[in-house]
C-alpha cells in the first residue's frame, strides 16, 4: 500500500520508527499488555484519516495531523493509541450507558436471523432494525470485496441477543465475568450487538481474544473492509475485539 501518495519525504523517520514500535511497543491499552499495535493499525488509520499502510510517511503524516494523538512528530505512541481507543468508544452508545453503572433492560421485540446468517446454522435472533442493517452492511461487502464475497462463511453471525440468565451462566462456565472479553453486563443482551466471522488464525476460535488470533483477523478483508465500511450502516466495532460489532441505530 506504500504507492506514490502515500511517501512523504518529510515523514520517512517517523516512518522507520513507527515500523519497528509496530511489532515490538509494550503497550497496555485494553488493560492488557501486549506486544506491538498492528492489531490496532486498521482502526488508528480510520480514525487519522488515511488509507496508508502504518509503516508508511503517509500514515505518520496523518498522524501528526491528527490532534488527539498528541504526536505532530508522526511517531506512534501507546498515549496515540489511547486516544485512537477512545475515539472508537466514543461511538458505542452501550459505554457511556455502561459507564453511568446502568444495565440496560433485555429488548421487548427480536426477530430471528435466516439460516445462513448464522455461522455454521446457528440460530441468532436481533432486534428487527440492527438485523436489517446487518443485511444491508453485508449485501454492500459482498458487492464491494470479492474476498468476503468469495466465502460465505464471511460476516456470518456467531454470536447475536444472549439472554441475561444465558451469559451469566456462559461467564460463571468460563470463569471470566469480570474479564475484558466477558463483561458482568454484556452489550449482547441488548440485541444491538453481534459477533461477526471476520476469520481466524490456524489453531484459535473465532471469537479468541488472544493476540495471535487478533492480530491474524486485523489483516483479513473482512475486518478491514468492515473498519472502512460498517460506520455507513450504522454500526461501531469494538477494537479489542475484531469481530464485536454493534448497531447504533436504536438507544441501548
Ligand atoms: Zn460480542
Amino acid at each position: 500500500m506504500a504507492t506514490g501518495d502515500c511517501a512523504a519525504p518529510a515523514y520517512a523517520e517517523a516512518a522507520r520508527a513507527n515500523a519497528e514500535s509496530l511489532v515490538r511497543m509494550n503497550l497496555s491499552v485494553f488493560g492488557r499488555p501486549e506486544a506491538g499495535w498492528e492489531t490496532y493499525a486498521p482502526v488508528a488509520a480510520r480514525e487519522i484519516g488515511t488509507r496508508c499502510a502504518p509503516d508508511t510517511p503517509g500514515f505518520a503524516q496523518a498522524l501528526a495531523g491528527w490532534p488527539p494523538g498528541g504526536a505532530p512528530d508522526g511517531v506512534m505512541t501507546e498515549a496515540a493509541l489511547q486516544a485512537v481507543e477512545i475515539a472508537v468508544q466514543a461511538r458505542r452508545p452501550i459505554v457511556a450507558v455502561l459507564d453511568r453503572g446502568v444495565c440496560p433492560d433485555p429488548p421487548t421485540e427480536l426477530a430471528d436471523a435466516r439460516p445462513g446468517e448464522g455461522y455454521g446454522g446457528k440460530a441468532v435472533q436481533l432486534r428487527p432494525g440492527a438485523l436489517a442493517a446487518y443485511r444491508a452492511m453485508v449485501a454492500a461487502a459482498r458487492a464491494e470485496s470479492p474476498e468476503i464475497a468469495a466465502d460465505p462463511r464471511f460476516l456470518q453471525i456467531y454470536s447475536g441477543f444472549r439472554s441475561p440468565a444465558s451469559d451469566a451462566a456462559r461467564c460463571e462456565r468460563d470463569g471470566d465475568c469480570n474479564g475484558v472479553t466477558r463483561a458482568t453486563c454484556s452489550p449482547h443482551r441488548t440485541g444491538l450487538a453481534m459477533d461477526i466471522y471476520v476469520g481466524q488464525a490456524e489453531g484459535y476460535g473465532p471469537d479468541s481474544s488472544a493476540d495471535p488470533n487478533r492480530l491474524a483477523q486485523s489483516r483479513m478483508a473482512a475486518y478491514r473492509w468492515l473498519v472502512v465500511n460498517a460506520g455507513r450502516f450504522g454500526f461501531a466495532g469494538y477494537a479489542f475485539e475484531p469481530w464485536h460489532w454493534e448497531w447504533t441505530g436504536e438507544a441501548p
